[in-house]
């Protein structure tokens, strides 16, 4: 396996249709709303901090137009896991209620 191999799934925004059904999916919020058009002047959403993505491959199941690349071998994501529990945890604070 080379360096450059992705570890989790990526995003082409070239086939995003900006349909937004992965929207509010994502266990991490990785997939929100994107600003910018796509080359077919769509307006794709953004996958924002994909290093955390734990290839839990709901978006995938969801995109009516695969536009999702699938790792060859989707490793197991610690960070990934880490920064979706802290992100719970940060929410569950926000509302008042204890961890
Ligand atoms: S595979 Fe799972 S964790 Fe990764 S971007 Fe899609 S919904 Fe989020
Ligand atoms: S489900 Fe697919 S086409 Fe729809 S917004 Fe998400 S990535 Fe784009």
């Amino acid at each position: 396996m080379s360096d450059a191999e992705p570890l989790h799934v990526s995003l082409d925004p070239e086939r995003c249709r900006g349909c937004q059904l992965c929207v509010g999916l994502c266990p991490n919020d990785l997939l929100v709303p994107g600003q910018a058009l796509n080359q077919r002047h769509e307006t794709p959403v953004q996958m924002r901090y994909p290093q955390y993505c734990i290839n839990c491959m709901r978006c995938v199941e969801i995109c009516p137009d695969q536009a999702f690349d699938l790792p060859e071998t989707p490793a197991y994501n610690w960070q990934g896991r880490v920064f979706g529990l802290s992100l719970r945890w940060h929410r569950r604070q926000q509302r008042g209620l204890q961890p």
